[in-house]
């Protein structure tokens, strides 16, 4: 449920709202718009009567959200919502580019990645240091090893580090290095993962799950806002289908389905999206022009060496032409990198 505030409304007026929303054993979210404040309310709408708020000073309307996703839907909030990472902002007019390893292999691997993609115009470094493999054969990443390296990049480069936290009870260490925390597509519903993100103050990449729609990547947002971390960008990284030449199938559209039907920024991930590098550039170029709020790029100073994702991921050079050649989409729709 929404209350909507007249444009007028004191912050007396606002605080009476509260004060009946906390009497009522409910949760109030505060959106403040540019010309008025909306008060969500997320409950049980059975104990509540639109005409007990309505007959507050300054309530114009109280109006039911139409979406099962309420904090994330358009509704609650009509502006995008931007974010700032350590004075990068996410969700303006500059797209964010996240480019790194699959994996934190070595001291040697991750500081030349991150000098060269710095040097490219990345603002963040990606990196796993914990990694959750399909095979429990697989190299599983340097875990705490690896977010020591993540450490030392940060100090020596200026980058911010976005990482994937795998478990709830990694959320504190995970974030003493991270400035965004990754939640991967095999986590997407892991809801005691999503809560305890929740409850932390650092921003959240979410990813898509690899077999879920929309309204569920929506869901899934809701639970980290829900818990009072409003900073979460949702990220496209293809969805399973038929289709077995590439990796997984990238949804473009709904990259502007999302911008529709929420406020959230939106990244997106060309790399596990196609899974081939000959399609990462192409694919990015397109993931621009339709609204890309950042991009997330796997790069490797030796592909072919690499542990995990090496047929996805770019070579130095290859993400340098990347970038130059990213600028003119950008422009194209009135952004810059
Ligand atoms: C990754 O970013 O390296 C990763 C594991 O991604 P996803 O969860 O989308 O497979
Ligand atoms: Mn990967």
């Amino acid at each position: 449920m929404l209350i909507i505030m007249k444009p007028n409304a004191t912050l007396k007026d606002v605080s009476q709202v509260l004060q009946e929303i906390k009497r009522l054993g409910l949760k109030s979210y505060m959106s403040k718009g540019e010309d008025r404040s909306i008060i969500g309310l997320v409950g049980n709408r059975m104990k509540v009567l639109p005409d007990q708020f309505e007959a507050i000073p300054g309530v114009d309307k109280v109006v039911s959200i139409s979406e099962p996703y309420k904090l994330a839907s358009r509704e609650f909030k009509a502006e995008n919502s931007v974010f700032q990472v350590r004075g990068t902002a996410i969700g303006s007019d500059k797209v964010v580019v996240m480019a790194g390893p699959c994996a934190i292999e070595t001291r040697e691997q991750v500081m030349e990645t991150a000098w060269a993609v710095r040097e490219s115009g990345a603002r963040f470094l990606r990196g796993g240091a914990f990694k959750p493999r399909t095979s429990p054969y697989s190299f599983h990443g340097l875990k705490e090893k690896g977010l020591e390296l993540l450490h030392e990049v940060k100090e020596k480069t200026g980058l911010l580090v976005v990482t994937e936290v795998i478990a709830p009870e990694h959320v504190k260490l995970v974030g003493q290095v991270a400035d965004v925390f990754q939640i991967g597509t095999r986590n997407m519903q892991n809801f005691a993962l999503l809560e305890e993100i929740g409850k932390s103050d650092k921003p959240v990449l979410l990813k898509r799950g690899m077999m879920a729609t929309v309204k569920e990547l929506l869901m899934a947002a809701e639970y980290i806002l829900s818990n009072g971390n409003s900073r979460v960008i949702l990220c496209e990284r293809g969805i399973r289908t038929f289709e077995r030449y590439t990796r997984n199938t990238l949804d473009l559209a709904a990259i502007p389905l999302l911008h529709e039907l929420t406020h959230l920024p939106v990244c997106v991930d060309p790399s596990h999206g196609t899974g081939t590098r000959s399609l990462v550039l192409p694919v990015s170029k397109a993931a621009v022009a339709v609204g890309a709020d950042a991009l997330l790029i796997e790069v490797h100073p030796h592909p072919e060496e690499a542990l995990s994702d090496g047929n996805q991921s770019l070579n130095l050079q290859e993400y340098k032409r990347l970038m130059q050649e990213l600028i003119p989409v950008v422009a194209a729709v009135g952004r810059s990198l």
